[in-house]
């Protein structure tokens, strides 16, 4: 059995329930409204976290613009030192800081502990970056003329994250934005308050150690309504959102009345194309691993699988094979492959796609039923399901954020599984699994997949930090993470000198006085 004490003594946290954190110091509002954490894997009480009021907002924001003012002048470099420094404290607390996350959101613990290994990577990342952010250098058109440009802090930057990855969204956004020069205020899920907590303990010392100025990383317990706030203030000219496209739209919108800058990571309903040159050995673990890991709560899990008719029956008994013998329960139990959803509205949620994909033509292949007895008593345990379906259906267009995978047949050539892949509101991962070089190059041009990430013979879900993450359409278009994602946390500012004695004007117009 898990014991909360053991992990929150080992992370050296006493006080669970603060309302924020200003990076240095904790704080909020006594008769804060309070709201009570379950743990998903046995539905015990992990701990009572205080909501900011309106006055707690006030002073994180009023915190975070003071420490701008004084953080933008630190040189990168060293700012990549404290987020070196940041790097090593989470690799010394990754084993109590993956328990957490797998305590309070529900995935397994080598998912929980890969999670603290991304925000070890994007440390890394962001270290070696803090010494480049680099500019163009361009010809002037002009004698004695140089041009070049530049990248400035941008100021405080709002990340509000989602339940599924508790901490490493936060991560791929605040090491970034911190090398850049900004200082962030983080608005974590309302579900999983508990290892945001966590973060600003593991951070502090660095933070003091270092004389890193209070308001540099801010935390901010609250729910939709402080998320609203953070995307109507002027104060926030980047809101970098990640979660459900209907609160994506809200947010851009809100961001956009003001003119102000957002990076939405919204849902996916991400496919997989398996063609008649498929590797199947390869190709079943892949699915599997996307369809059911994290209980089917990833952004990038596996939802819609597109075979060709011709290896259609044998891919579908493969998989009848498997997900018998998948084994359910304690996420932090050696063995277990799949935990429970995040809470009981979510096993609603996958129950009530279940009933309208089959009321629509689906064929229920396997699982779709809620787990009974002592060691699933949170009625968040569920049996992963697998359904015939036709990729029109209203339920298989939608993002079900629960392990529901729809196979889907194909005729003829690659083109048609492309269209099928592509045929959703939302873009976000895409693969192929074929060993024929037309097929995957076909899938990969510009009329192949139009989603931010586009795989060959791996599966759509465990990304590596390297890459730019993010997707397109109804997925928000955002970019975070690896590549160049780091310029959208900068300011770019364009520079013209003139190391001449004379004036002239660009376009040789003439002005003279
Ligand atoms: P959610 O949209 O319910 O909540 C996400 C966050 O947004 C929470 O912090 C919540 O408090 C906040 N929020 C909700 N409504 C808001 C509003 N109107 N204004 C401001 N903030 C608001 O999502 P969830 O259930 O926590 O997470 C699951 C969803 O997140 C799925 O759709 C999943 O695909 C998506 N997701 C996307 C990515 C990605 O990178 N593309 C990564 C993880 C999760």
């Amino acid at each position: 059995q898990t014991d909360i004490t053991d992990i929150l003594t080992q992370l050296g946290i006493q006080d669970t329930n603060p309302a924020y954190s200003t990076g240095l110091n904790w704080g909020g509002e006594n008769n804060a409204e309070t709201r009570t954490i379950h743990s998903p894997t046995n539905g015990k009480t992990i701990a009572t976290v205080n909501m900011a009021s309106e006055a707690d907002y006030e002073q994180v924001v009023t915190t975070a613009q003071q420490a701008f003012l004084e953080w933008r002048t630190w040189p990168s470099p060293k700012r990549g030192e404290v987020v070196r420094q940041i790097g090593l404290k989470l690799r010394e607390y990754k084993e109590p800081l993956g328990k957490l996350v797998s305590y309070e959101m529900g995935k397994i613990l080598q998912e929980g502990l890969g999670e603290v290994q991304e925000m070890i990577d994007i440390c890394d990342f962001a270290v070696g970056l803090s010494r480049q952010l680099h500019g163009y250098t361009m010809h002037s058109e002009r004698p004695t003329h140089r041009m070049y440009e530049q990248y400035h802090p941008l100021g405080v930057v709002g990340v509000i994250s989602a339940f599924n990855f508790p901490v490493a969204v936060w991560s791929w956004n605040a090491m970034l934005a911190t090398i850049c020069g900004d200082v962030v205020v983080w608005k974590p899920s309302e579900k999983t308050p508990l290892t945001a907590v966590a973060c600003q303990h593991i951070i502090k010392e660095v933070l003091e150690q270092n004389q890193v100025p209070e308001g540099v990383f801010n935390i901010i317990i609250g729910d939709a309504i402080v998320g609203s706030k953070m995307a109507h203030d002027e104060r926030l000219p980047l809101i970098s959102a990640t979660g459900s496209t209907r609160m994506g739209k809200k947010v851009g919108e809100a961001v956009g009345r003001r003119l102000g800058r957002s990076l939405l990571e919204l849902g996916g309903n991400n496919a997989i194309i398996i063609t008649p040159n498929a590797d199947l050995e390869m190709a079943i673990r892949a699915v599997v691993f996307g369809a059911v890991g994290t209980c089917g709560q990833r952004c990038t899990s596996t939802r819609r699988l597109i075979i060709h008719d011709s290896i259609y029956d044998e891919v579908k008994e493969r998989l009848l094979k498997v997900y018998p013998n998948l084994p359910i329960g304690d996420p932090l139990k050696d063995g277990i492959l799949v935990g429970p959803l995040i809470d009981k509205d979510a096993t609603t949620a996958f129950l009530d796609a279940l009933e309208k994909v089959q009321q629509e033509g689906g064929n229920l292949l396997i699982g779709g039923s809620v787990l009974e007895g002592e060691e699933y008593a949170t009625g968040t345990y569920v049996t992963p399901a697998i359904v015939e379906a036709e990729h029109h259906y209203h339920t298989v267009q939608e993002e079900t954020f629960a392990p529901i995978l729809y196979l889907i047949k194909y005729t003829g050539d690659v083109n048609n599984a492309i269209d099928i892949q592509n045929g959703v509101r939302q873009g976000l991962s895409s693969s192929i699994f074929s060993s024929n070089l037309l097929e995957t190059e076909a899938f990969l041009s510009h009329w192949g997949s139009d989603c931010g990430i586009a795989n060959v013979n791996i599966g759509t879900s465990g990304a590596e930090i390297g890459g730019a993450f993010g997707g397109e359409k109804d997925t928000g278009g955002g970019r975070e993470s690896g590549s160049d994602a780091w310029r959208f946390y900068m300011r770019r500012q364009t520079n013209t000198i003139n190391f001449g004695r004379e004036l002239p004007l660009a376009q040789g117009i003439k002005f003279d006085l």
